[in-house]
């Protein structure tokens, strides 16, 4: 889906000349070998590179500037093995714009009891180093994440994947698009929001494309091309009879495959990460896109239905993040509950457009008329989301900031056939309950769409939100609805004029 060994992420362990060479040289000798082993270790997702030995105010300044000089710099690891007195940092740590972790760990695991002596405490002093560390960045009020623990074990190595997946989710949408197909539904409003905002926040190009472009690349698909990339389909999905023969169906599955082959051709063309669309602005276009949505999807590219480009940008985010993940992310409504007293439950799906990464089993294409868009029959992958944990994520735009909302859900085997639901969907239990939840995220202005992952529990997305300086708003097994609303009165403190 992504690479994530395109980001890099520099190792800088801190020391001072005061030491001597013979200890510097030690240190060096331990980064480097720390270094390595993540470099190695496959849960590590991102490369790690080590700089030199931070010891004075202008080294650690210069390796600053080229942090932030560096496209391939997703983030920046500091480590003080040593004492490293914090005023050098100040001039570095000023100028920084990559994501920081503070990993408070040391060299060795166990005291050596029967040999310890104060050159070996000289030596591994982080317990006192780190201290000093940790308050230049609380003094300074950076956003860091800290992990602490010993370097080899593997919660420790989890915790540090978590924080670069995220950090590369962010330079990749530093560096990305979002190509949006007509505008915001109308009349709709948790939809809209600032995209200069988006782009001063998140990096993100939030730009419009005339549908007309997309008409004229739909109308260049060759037939061998669009046939090609049905062999593709044939190979992957559950296809019936009826789309195998020449038929008004087969030739709605070749149309969504012409749609897939220029919307593809049209992102490559603008560096596009993620894209919207809208079933009011279809013109030159047969149908609306839904299986060609839901395998881009399925490629990595982020989708928002009805012009939701915060939702397309989040999936995109989310899809980064989860690279190599097993499990899936989606792009996702709310739509029913289930109300049935002890199995309270909610019914999301989408018009067309969810993602098969989240399928349980085999998807199948199947063409059926929409009830809106007044365009032809599409076709669409139909499934069932695979059971188990996930989180909901929304982005929403409060006015003077956006806020992030998750809510950790209990996906659920759907029992039923329900043979006239022609659509992907899928089944979950709201965590807290399903009554204190929906209160929550209603109460929160979370929005019926929201991107559903599988493969991301909340803390990638906590970090996430700190890089990107924005409100989180969380809703788990924890949460109580009177307490949420106190938080986000405080929030609104915390978060005004910011
Ligand atoms: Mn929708």
């Amino acid at each position: 889906m992504c690479d994530l060994k395109q980001f890099a992420f520099w190792f800088i362990a801190g020391s001072q000349d005061l030491y001597g060479e013979e200890t510097l040289k030690q240190v060096a000798e331990h980064a480097q070998i720390m270094a390595e082993a993540f470099d190695r270790d496959p849960v590590i997702p991102g490369r790690v590179v080590l700089k030199p030995v931070a010891k004075s105010p202008e080294g650690i300044r210069k390796i600053f500037e080229e942090a932030n000089a560096s496209p391939f710099c997703a983030g920046v690891i500091t480590w003080m093995h040593t004492f490293s007195p914090s005023k050098m940092w100040i001039g570095g740590l000023g100028i920084n714009k990559k994501p920081l972790l503070h990993l408070h760990t040391q060299f060795n695991r166990d005291v050596p009891w029967a040999s310890i002596d104060m050159d070996f405490m000289n030596l591994n002093q982080s317990a006192h180093g780190d201290r000093e560390h940790g308050y230049i960045y609380a003094r300074m009020r950076l956003s860091r994440k800290v992990v602490a623990g010993f370097w080899q074990d593997r919660d420790v190595r989890c915790r540090i994947a978590v924080w670069m997946r995220a950090a590369a989710a962010r330079l990749d949408g530093e560096r990305s698009v979002v190509l949006r197909l007509g505008d915001n539904m109308r009349e709709v409003a948790v939809t809209e929001g600032d995209k200069v905002e988006a782009q001063i926040k998140f990096g993100w190009q939030v730009n419009t494309w005339g549908i007309g472009d997309m008409a004229e690349r739909f109308k260049a698909v060759s037939p061998e091309d669009a046939e090609n990339r049905i062999k593709e389909y044939e190979a992957t999905y559950e296809i019936p009879p009826a789309l195998r023969n020449p038929g008004k169906e087969r030739i709605a599955m070749m149309e969504q495959a012409k749609i897939e082959i220029a919307l593809t051709a049209m992102l490559e063309a603008e560096h596009a990460g993620a894209f919207t669309t809208t079933f009011q602005d279809l013109h030159g276009l047969p149908q609306l896109p839904g299986l060609a949505c839901q395998r881009l999807m399925e490629k990595g590219y982020g989708f928002g239905a009805e012009g939701d480009w915060k939702q397309a940008m989040l999936v995109r985010a989310a899809k980064v993040m989860a690279s190599g993940l097993p499990g899936g992310v989606s792009f996702m409504e709310d739509y029913t509950y289930h109300f049935e007293p002890g199995r309270e439950a909610a019914l999301g799906a989408h018009m067309l457009e969810v993602c098969p990464s989240i399928a349980a089993g085999k998807p199948r294409i199947e063409v059926h008329p929409l009830g809106i868009g007044g365009k032809a029959d599409p076709a669409r992958l139909v499934f069932d989301a695979a059971p188990g944990p996930a989180v909901l994520a929304t982005l929403v735009d409060m006015g003077d900031r956006f806020r992030m909302i998750l809510n950790e859900i209990e996906t659920l085997a759907i029992e039923h056939s329900m043979p006239k639901l022609p659509v992907a969907r899928a089944l979950w239990k709201p965590y807290p309950t399903m009554q204190d939840a929906a209160e929550s995220w209603i109460r929160a202005g979370g929005a019926h769409h929201s991107v559903y992952t599988s493969a991301l529990r909340v803390d990638y997305f906590r970090d996430w939100a700190e890089m990107m300086g924005i409100e989180l708003v969380l809703i788990d097994r924890e949460t109580k609805p009177v307490r949420l609303q106190d938080e986000l009165r405080w929030n609104e403190a915390y978060w005004s004029g910011r």
